[in-house]
């Protein structure tokens, strides 16, 4: 893909989050990477609004080098890139199910969205829970650099989730599994749930590697 390709990909797909309501306001932001650093979009820009031209484009060390100034969470976008080699792309939204997912007192953090369907084992994998720290702050880089080479996907506490991908499209495909996923959980949370065994959960993983 090129990076007028990637740039429309990315206004697109912003487009598209923004109008099935996973990004309101001007919460959630997208980055890129590509030949010579990332694409990322600007501070307080909505998704829903994006142009090709105005996204912001740093160098290789995250330094900004021309359109809009970047988002104030872009810590937590260059600790996925820094802590994953193989990583194209990452997604932050402030989705409803993942973010109410985010603030429940009693999840598992090393494992906080129950393994309820084949579909989040196999797109987003074991999602671990990061402690609070404030938007934008760059306090949650050490918790992403340590859990980032193990994990793909987590969920900021009381914040929302953050999804790493191989490519930009498939980190999109990632948080919106998610989000699907925490939709599931919320509404069988008061049901007798039977989840995947975890000898079901260790085969998928055998077979969708997600590196
Ligand atoms: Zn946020």
């Amino acid at each position: 893909m090129t990076e007028t390709e990637l740039r429309e990909a990315m206004c697109r797909w912003g487009r598209s989050l923004f109008e099935r309501n996973l990004s309101p306001g001007s919460s959630g932001n997208l980055s890129a990477r590509i030949a010579d650093g990332f694409l990322v979009t600007p501070t307080n820009s909505c998704l829903g609004f994006l142009e090709p031209g105005r996204l912001s484009r740093l160098d290789p060390d995250g330094r900004h080098l021309d359109g809009d100034p970047p988002t104030k969470e872009l810590p937590l976008h260059m600790a996925f890139y820094a802590a994953r080699p193989s990583c194209g792309g990452v997604v932050h939204l402030h989705s409803t199910f993942a973010t109410a997912l985010s603030c429940l007192s009693d999840l598992d953090p090393e494992d906080a969205v129950p393994p309820v369907t084949p579909y989040v084992v196999m797109r987003v994998g074991r999602v671990p829970l990061v402690p609070y720290t404030h938007p934008g702050s760059a306090e949650v880089v050490p918790h992403v650099l340590a859990r980032a080479p193990r994990h793909a996907a987590m969920l900021l506490s009381n914040h929302g989730p953050v999804v790493a991908g191989t490519s930009f499209e498939n980190a999109v495909f990632a948080a919106e599994e998610l989000e699907e996923t925490a939709k599931i959980v919320l509404l069988t949370r008061s049901m007798d749930v039977r989840p995947l065994s975890a000898e079901r959960v260790a085969e998928l993983e055998a077979m969708f590697r997600l590196r």
